[in-house]
């Protein structure tokens, strides 16, 4: 067996995402239970200086990769370097993130060390030594458990949003190593990203998404759910037919061809829960779907559904909230 299970860290714009302490939390609890320790890969700009806070989280060494081409995530930049830190640390298992550029490293990472991915889990065990994996096939229809054959390496990426945060012991500190990696010479660079600056927040991360669908009937109708979603401090999403009508930009689309997303509540607004869609949201821990149709599939996944007519139950609802809150106040 390797000597640690090895994490790698997402940083970004100055910090960690949120995911890598997700991905730590799993990772030491995976490492606790094989008996081993946890060591976590950082690759980023500036990411040196950080890196020790790790430790919060149970990472005990960070091997880190500090470079100025790695500000933004480039895979001919971080596959090498990041392929070659981890072989560093002799892993057991490796953990990342399954975010956009997460599953982006970990599927060339696997090919590099001739490992076994299992993307996208929503669940990782340790039993009798083995890890297994949950991850979701079939759209999300059903589960599947992945099991690695004797001495081939576990790659595991988790699903954003639904490994449990251990409570940081802020006390603790990450033993922090520099490892030098040449990043010259690279064919392509990262010129500029366009960052959303609305103050939006980024569905993937949202705690609450209020998402409409074809119901809403026009672009304009959108207002209700921004309302919505401003006193709920929710992101707003939407269905696919809502994206190809062009009420919404791409990046809010929810489900097998846009986001998947785990918020804590998803409200579905006059969305009729297409497979496809529930391949995005199906796992958000609370479910509510608002539809004027009693018969839409969207109800058999909903933890709470109401029939209604949208138009006149959601600026109720708001307004419900909006008063609930300032009392609260
Ligand atoms: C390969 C492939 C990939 C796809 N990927 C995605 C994806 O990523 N995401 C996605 O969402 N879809 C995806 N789809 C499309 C998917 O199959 C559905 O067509 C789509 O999700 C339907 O969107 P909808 O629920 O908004 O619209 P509809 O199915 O038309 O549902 C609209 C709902 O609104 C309700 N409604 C109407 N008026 C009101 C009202 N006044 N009050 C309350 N309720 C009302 C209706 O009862 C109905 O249930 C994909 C399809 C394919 C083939």
């Amino acid at each position: 067996m390797g000597k640690c299970v090895c994490i790698i860290a997402e940083f970004r714009h100055g910090a960690f995402r949120r995911v890598t302490y997700e991905v730590a939390s799993e990772g030491k609890r995976i490492a606790d239970a094989l008996g081993i320790g946890l060591w976590a890969v950082a690759a980023g700009s500036g990411v040196a200086e950080k890196a020790a806070e790790l430790g919060r989280y149970g990472v005990e060494k960070v091997l880190v990769i500090d470079d100025p081409a790695l500000e933004n995530y480039l895979a001919e930049a971080y596959v090498p370097a990041v392929a070659d830190a981890v072989a560093k640390c002799d892993p057991a298992a490796v953990i990342l993130s399954a975010s956009v550029d997460g599953k982006d490293l970990g599927a060339r990472l696997a090919a590099r060390l001739k490992a076994g991915l299992a993307q996208d889990c929503t669940q990782i065990v340790c039993e009798n030594g083995k890890i297994k994996a949950k991850r979701p096939i079939f759209a999300g229809k059903c589960f599947g458990w992945c099991e690695w054959a004797e001495g081939a390496l576990p790659i595991v990426s988790c699903r954003p949003n639904v490994m449990d945060c251990l409570a940081p012991m802020e006390d603790k500190k990450a033993e922090v190593e520099k490892v030098q990696v040449s990043v010259a010479d690279l064919r392509s660079k990262v010129k500029s990203i366009d960052l959303d600056t609305s103050g939006k927040v980024e569905l993937t991360e949202a705690e609450i998404i209020v998402s409409g669908g074809r119901g809403m009937k026009g672009p304009e109708n959108y207002a209700l759910l921004e309302d919505m979603a401003k006193v709920l401090g929710a992101a707003v999403g939407a269905s696919r037919a809502a994206v190809d009508s062009g009420w919404r930009p791409h990046a809010d689309q929810v489900g097998q061809t846009g986001k998947v997303v785990n918020p804590n509540l998803y409200i579905a607004v006059g969305i009729s829960g297409a497979i496809q869609h529930l391949a995005g949201m199906g796992s958000s821990k609370f479910i509510v779907a608002i539809n004027k149709d009693a018969e839409a599939p969207i109800f058999s996944k909903a933890d709470y559904g109401v029939v209604e007519d949208l138009f006149t139950f959601v600026p109720a609802l708001t307004e419900e909230v909006r008063k609930l809150k300032s009392s609260c106040s």
